[in-house]
């Protein structure tokens, strides 16, 4: 089957290879950039959304404690204005004697213990405390001056005194509201509550929450964790730090600044705040991000930062980063599969197509040559007709050559044959004359001994006849023949001239594929000619060699003649090529031997022995490869 060249013709190296190369050097880094860059994307998305929702829900929150810490502040704002009607506090601030003062501050500390404030005291308006609910404890205020502390300060003024602050006497932390007391219009003194607002603390770490409340000076006074407190949220002067610590508000904590490590605003008052890691602030490995909310606190100049911690959402949107980038690493292999796939059934669809192309361009031709070969099959087949009938006349014309051959080599012999008759025809008239006479004389005995001579000569002549009319005889190609026999009858038949001839016999008595009576015309015609070729030889001598070869069996006629000369070798099968003088040769016996071999898948040959005379090679096919007994 022949396919169209151009069917599947590849395309040029240059083109076909370069763009798969391309590809295949340059997809694998950019599906990695393109997953890195949507896994980012992806995160950054996430981190913007869960930042947004979490800052909603942080707000709420933010809301609600702030009010809390409003309310928890605001519950005291009353307490001190209220000794204001109280009389034993005016007529002490009038009068300080022992008595006034132990009323006064037994007063005041019933009233701390149903207020639950830290404590709650009276000053002079030289800023001296008169009484006290704590007046019991070692490290009572009485008798201080307090002059100093800013919430003094502004209560003496008339304005309300908010103070955050450590205690100068204990060291405590605590929320100062101070009043001027007023009589008349004139302030008489001051009254503080201190309030402590540490269970906040406790209930924002009870509650999970990180939040911290810082004062107008932007001093961390309350703080979910302890670690922030007394921390600065803004940058301070060292002037601002200087006031700070002269006034002892924060006693002597050395107010260090609250440092993130990077600071973004998101919107107002909503900031994303990371700490680096190892700081005292960060317990953990890695750097920490808060989202911190932050409101002022109405009635203070504080404010409440509400912190949420970014980490689970930190970690939510990594893991929303790596899911984008498998999701697309996912589709570009499945993309890559399915262009792969699409190619391969293309390409397919292609080789399908040309497939069928190419069939159907076989089927058309084949019905081309079919109609070819269909009319040089009729052709073919009127030759081989033709060649029948030639063959038939060939073979027709072979026998009849054979026949005339045949023939022929019976009017040749027929001198030595009429010369072999002759003599016992000769001695049947002498001895059948002799034989009557003895007869006439009685003496049987002689003619008896006669008769039995007659009797003989009869039988020779009568062999020599019978070989005659079996070598005249019509043949064919198939049969078999005894080689043994053949040489037998053909020796008789040329018995007359081999009388001095010295035969040589070495051949085995097999069964060769040749009718018998073709194979005695053919060794006749071969020893005939050999006896002709020695005739002027005064010792000739005939050698019958055979050997079996590759299934055939060879015999060797080999004579001590003259040989044959270059040129006569060249006409040597030739039909009617003679070198004999006269009426003596036909030309016709080794023509017909040769073709009677062929006939039977056998050959005749020639050999030209260097010790001189000529060997014919005579190779016939074996009837059984296993050689018979030696003769
Ligand atoms: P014919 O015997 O009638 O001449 P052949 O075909 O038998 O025809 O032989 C052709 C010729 O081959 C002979 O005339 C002879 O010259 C030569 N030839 C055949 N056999 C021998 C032989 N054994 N030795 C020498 N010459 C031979």
């Amino acid at each position: 089957m022949k396919c169209d060249p151009n069917l599947y013709r590849a395309a040029p190296p240059s083109l076909a290879v370069k763009p798969r190369l391309v590809r295949q050097l340059f997809l694998p880094p950019l599906i990695i950039a393109l997953m890195i860059g949507l896994g980012y994307i992806g995160f950054w998305v996430s981190e913007r959304y869960g930042i947004r929702s979490l800052s909603e829900n942080g707000q709420r929150q933010l809301e609600l404690h702030a009010r809390a810490v409003e309310s928890e502040i605001s519950k005291y704002t009353y307490l001190p204005s209220l000794l204001e009607l109280e009389t034993s506090v005016s007529q002490l601030l009038a009068d300080p004697t022992p008595e006034h003062r132990q009323t006064v501050n037994d007063y005041l500390e019933g009233l701390n213990r149903r207020s639950r404030s830290r404590a709650i005291y009276v000053m002079d308006t030289t800023g001296r405390v008169m009484a006290t609910s704590n007046w019991r404890d070692f490290d009572s205020y009485l008798g201080e001056d307090l002059s100093f502390r800013a919430y003094f300060q502004s209560a003496i003024r008339g304005q309300p005194g908010r103070f955050y602050g450590i205690g100068s006497t204990n060291g405590e932390p605590g929320y100062y509201l101070a009043h001027g007391l007023e009589e008349h219009g004139k302030i008489i003194g001051v009254a503080v509550v201190k309030v402590r607002l540490e269970a906040m603390e406790e209930r924002w770490q009870r509650a999970r929450l990180e939040a911290f409340v810082s004062d107008e000076n932007g001093i961390i006074i309350l703080s979910s964790d302890p670690a922030r407190r007394l921390k600065s949220v803004v940058p301070l002067s060292d002037e601002t730090k200087e006031k700070l610590a002269r006034s002892l508000q924060y006693y002597w904590f050395p107010l260090n600044e609250l440092q993130p490590l990077a600071r973004e605003t998101l919107s107002e008052g909503v900031e994303k705040l990371t700490f680096p890691a190892n700081s005292e602030l960060v317990s953990d490995d890695e750097n920490i991000s808060y989202l911190s909310q932050t409101r002022p606190l109405s009635d203070t100049p504080w404010n409440f930062t509400l912190l949420t911690p970014l980490q689970d959402l930190r970690r939510e949107a990594i893991n929303q980063g790596i899911l984008v980038a498998v999701a697309f690493a996912l589709l570009a292999f499945l993309l890559i599969a399915w262009n792969e796939r699409r190619k391969v059934i293309a390409t397919r669809l292609a080789a399908r197509e040309a497939l069928q192309e190419a069939n159907n361009q076989l089927e058309r031709r084949i019905t081309e040559r079919t109609v070819d070969l269909r009319a040089s099959n009729e052709r073919l087949k009127g030759q081989i007709r033709e060649r029948r009938h030639a063959e038939e006349t060939l073979r027709h014309a072979q026998d009849e050559l054979v026949q005339a051959g045949k023939l022929a080599a019976i009017g040749q012999m027929s001198t030595s044959i009429a010369h072999e008759l002759n003599q016992p025809l000769a001695a049947l008239r002498t001895l059948s004359g002799n034989t009557v006479r003895f007869l006439e004389r009685g003496q049987l005995d002689v003619a008896s001994t006669n008769l039995k001579t007659i009797n003989e000569l009869i039988d020779r002549m009568g062999r020599i006849t019978a070989s005659l009319r079996s070598f005249a005889r019509r043949g064919d190609d198939k049969g078999q023949a005894c080689l043994g026999k053949g040489v037998d009858a053909a020796l008789q038949l040329l018995d007359g001239r081999m009388k001095h001839t010295h035969l040589h016999r070495h051949f085995e008595a097999v069964q060769v594929r040749i009718d018998q009576t073709r194979l005695e015309q053919i060794l006749v015609n071969l020893i005939g000619n050999a006896l002709d070729a020695m005739l002027a030889q005064p010792q000739p001598e005939l050698w019958l060699e055979g050997e079996e070869f590759d299934g055939k069996y060879r015999l060797r006629v080999r004579d001590n003649g003259h040989g044959i000369d270059a040129e006569t070798r060249k006409h040597l099968f030739e039909p009617f090529f003679t070198t004999k003088p006269g009426e003596q040769g036909l030309g016709l016996g080794l023509t017909l031997s040769a073709s009677l071999a062929a006939a039977t898948g056998g050959h005749l040959g020639v050999e030209h022995p260097a010790s001189g005379g000529t060997a014919f090679v005579l190779s016939l096919p074996l009837v059984s490869p296993t050689p018979a007994k030696p003769i």
